[in-house]
């Protein structure tokens, strides 16, 4: 699974309003002064002449009067400087703050410390540090301003390292920080993630009887919290004593962005609230994103209606997020909606309506709601890339990762051109997401050629390949991968493990999995967990070493769950150990098992070796633990159309068709070798006393193969989706059906990639004995 973060677009959302809280921050300055101490403002100033008179401060000048009078060469006062200087920020202009420079040097004023240190704002602020830092170290004498305006400076230009060594310059010659430079000091530590540094400035903070000013105090739970250390923000925060709006905010988005303290941020609203403090724009944001969390619709509709009090309704990231808010709580018509109604959106609207779009599919219940939640986040995408707006790394990582859930392989390889066009394709999360959608839609071939042409891996990418190798059923290729990793100093994780465990568990190489298993927990400290002992068994159940097996499930400090006990169960079944077989079946009723494939397996065990008074228990306690019904579904793609089926479905226009050509492929397949599954068992029966699901021979991915085989352009594979677990009849015909049209055909079921090909299937039937054709009649069609 590529890391897509959660949230991602409202954290995204957050990250822009933190960006514009920073900006409005006090201890800032505005653009055009240094956040000079008072009284060391030049301008206003009253200067105390020789005689003890006061002369009136300096008239403030405009630019082009300024840039008059030095022209006329009047003697030169530095405050003439100051606007031209002003302007030289407004417009960016690094060639006016030279020739004003230059000037300073003829005119002997740039020996004025003010001046001077003016000119390193400027600097600064036109992007040229390096010049800035010429100037301070030509610079005679300095004060406190303007090492803070280096030190600001550096920060400004993402450059916090050496902001954060001028400031240790700065103590080491015995200077006194100011508490601008400790605000200044306290961003560069969250700038460069130096905690470390910032717990010192902190301890200069209380030193100075600075930590309570509000600003120092707000940059401290800035630090804290950005570091991810929200219990010292919070403790940070409390020590505040006047709290203003961006106090608040700086906490209460903080809390946003962790899921664990989404209750802690709805009451610092409250509070805040209480205080009388005036939310903006920013705090209801993030207060939005927490209701988003906690899908609190009822907070969010009173947050929707202060928003329109105070007027901030209209605010992108705040109307971005009631949407997205709206979304979550599955209220999509009301969402798009205010979709539609954006006139002004960005591409973080975009993003909130595709990942919500994406996480109402991934949580929907139902497979047709999760379907069509899929295609409204793909509509959605190339809306936007008929739009004027660009689409980002996390539009594309999530687009990417609709298109492997819903196995559309076309809509993934144009937006794959997308990435190439647009420049994301050099972004690993974007390349990883790419693996990810070639291996999830059953093509190993481009997500190797993705994987290999990446700049960079990160783990989630090494171990997305891993898993398509084991996947495709190349367990040799995901064991080299996976020592390459190793050699290439990647540490794999939990994860990874499952997945090479997996191959070896696939190839029967006992002794590597034997050997990969205890390295997991010997080199790499990682617990076992049920994943690791489940494929560790089913290797055993496979290689028919049901003592092994058996042995393992015993192992200490581990309780089996529902899959490894039904493994077990299959796997005795299909090797004639009945004795463990029912052994294990009444462990596995004990956990009152919640999947309906289970409740087939037993009774299928039960029915066939006639221990009628199990089949009552097991049906008894099927129906107790109300299961539903199983639901045959599966959907194809072909081009751009997905077409659904369940079983025995005619609505197909071309149905007549399907069936005749399903027909003639059984008589053909017949006569190369394929048995269709006869057994007793198929007469059993549900109440009302007739199959529910009627034949085998049109369970709903066959008929999604037929119409595949007769639509999809020759020589391209047919790839469907499945909701359930493939029958064994429904996987051994469409072996032969591969063969026999001499096409590629892949099915995606509940449990794993089935890529058939000549006749063979990618998984080796090794899970085929856990198929069992029973599953046909409790599954229902309709
Ligand atoms: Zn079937
Ligand atoms: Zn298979």
């Amino acid at each position: 699974m590529a890391s897509i973060p959660s949230l991602a677009v409202s954290g995204g959302a957050v990250a822009t309003a933190f960006r514009a809280v920073l900006a409005a921050d006090a201890h800032k300055p505005p653009p055009g002064s240094v956040g000079f101490d008072k009284g060391n403002s030049y301008q206003g100033s009253t200067q105390v002449l020789e005689n003890g008179r006061l002369e009136a401060p300096p008239r403030p000048l405009d630019a082009q009067e300024a840039m008059a009078m030095l022209k006329e060469g009047q003697s030169v006062q530095s405050a003439m400087y100051v606007p031209l200087l002003h302007r030289c920020i407004e417009t960016g202009s690094l060639g006016g703050a030279k020739a004003l420079h230059g000037h300073m040097v003829k005119t002997g004023t740039i020996v004025d410390i003010f001046v001077a240190t003016s000119l390193v704002n400027v600097y600064m602020r036109c992007g040229n540090s390096q010049d800035a830092r010429n100037l301070f170290d030509e610079m005679p004498e300095k004060n406190v301003v303007t090492w803070t305006a280096l030190i600001t400076g550096y920060t400004l230009n993402s450059q916090p390292v050496l902001a954060l060594e001028v400031f240790v310059e700065m103590l080491k010659l015995g200077r006194y920080p100011s508490d601008y430079t400790l605000g200044g000091m306290l961003s560069a530590c969250v700038a460069s993630h130096n905690i470390d540094l910032g717990k010192q400035v902190h301890g200069y903070t209380i030193k100075y009887g600075a930590a309570s000013i509000t600003s120092i105090g707000n940059s401290l739970c800035r630090l804290y919290t950005k570091s991810g250390n929200l219990e010292s923000g919070i403790r940070a925060f409390k020590r505040i004593p006047d709290k203003n709006v961006i106090t608040w905010t700086t906490m209460i988005s903080a809390c946003a962005e962790d899921e664990n303290y989404t209750e802690l941020g709805l009451n610092l609203f409250l509070d805040m609230l209480k205080g009388e403090v005036m939310p903006n724009e920013f705090t209801l944001t993030s207060v939005m994103s927490l209701c988003g969390t906690s899908l609190d619709m009822n907070l969010g509709k009173q947050v929707q209606g202060f928003c329109f009090k105070i007027g901030c309704a209209t605010n992108l990231p705040v109307k971005n997020s009631t949407m997205y808010l709206y979304l979550r709580k599955g209220e999509t018509e009301e969402a798009m909606r205010l979709f539609e109604e954006m006139e002004d959106n960005s591409v973080i609207t975009w993003n909130a309506m595709i990942s919500g779009f994406a996480q109402i599919m991934d949580s929907a219940k139902d497979d047709l709601h999760a379907r069509s939640r899929g295609f409204q986040a793909l509509k959605i995408f190339r809306d936007l890339v008929r739009s004027a707006m660009k689409p980002d790394l996390f539009t594309f990582s999530s687009i990417l990762s609709v298109c492997s859930t819903m196995m559309a392989l076309e809509q993934g390889e144009q937006i794959h051109a997308q990435t190439i066009k647009t420049g994301f394709l050099s972004d690993v999360v974007v390349n990883s997401a790419l693996v990810n959608m070639y291996n999830k839609c059953g093509c190993i071939e481009y997500a190797t050629k993705a994987f290999v042409e990446m700049p960079t891996r990160t783990l989630v990418t090494w171990t997305s390949m891993i898993s398509g190798y084991s996947q495709h059923g190349r367990p040799h290729d995901a064991i080299q991968l996976f020592e390459d990793m190793i050699l290439a100093g990647a540490k794999p994780n939990e994860i990874t493990f499952v997945s090479l465990l997996s191959a070896c568990s696939y190839a029967g190489l006992v002794e590597e999995a034997m050997r990969y298993f205890d390295m997991m927990q010997n080199e790499y400290h990682i617990e076992p967990l049920m994943d690791h002992y489940g494929c560790m068994i089913d290797m055993f159940v496979r290689l028919g070493r049901l003592d092994d097996a058996y042995a393992f499930i015993k192992r200490k400090g581990f309780e089996p769950n529902e899959a490894i006990w039904s493994s077990l169960v299959a796997g005795c079944r299909s090797h004639g150990n009945m004795e463990l077989a029912f052994y294990a079946a009444d462990r596995l009723l004990e956990l009152k098992p919640k999947v309906v494939e289970t409740y087939v397996l037993l009774l299928n065990m039960y029915i066939s070796t006639g221990r009628w008074r199990d089949v009552a228990r097991v049906r008894k306690l099927s129906k107790h633990e109300d299961l539903g019904i199983l639901r045959d579904r599966s959907w194809i793609t072909i081009r751009d159309k997905v077409y659904f089926f369940k079983a025995d479905d005619r609505s197909h226009p071309q149905s007549t068709e399907l069936y005749q050509l399903l027909e003639t492929l059984l008589e053909k397949a017949k006569a190369i070798g394929y048995e269709p599954y006869q057994n007793t068992e198929l007469y059993d029966s549900e109440e009302d006393g007739k199959p529910a699901a009627g034949s085998l021979k049109h369970h709903s991915e066959r008929l999604a193969v037929a119409l595949g085989l007769l639509k999809a352009p020759p020589g391209v594979t047919v790839r469907i989706t499945k909701n359930i677990t493939m029958c064994r009849d429904c996987h051994s015909s469409i072996k032969f059906f591969s063969l026999l049209a001499n096409r590629e055909i892949v099915v995606r079921d509940s449990k794993r990639l089935h890529k058939f090909k000549d006749g063979r299937c990618s998984c080796g039937d090794f899970d085929v004995r856990n198929m069992d054709p029973l599953l046909a009649l409790s599954t229902v069609g309709g």
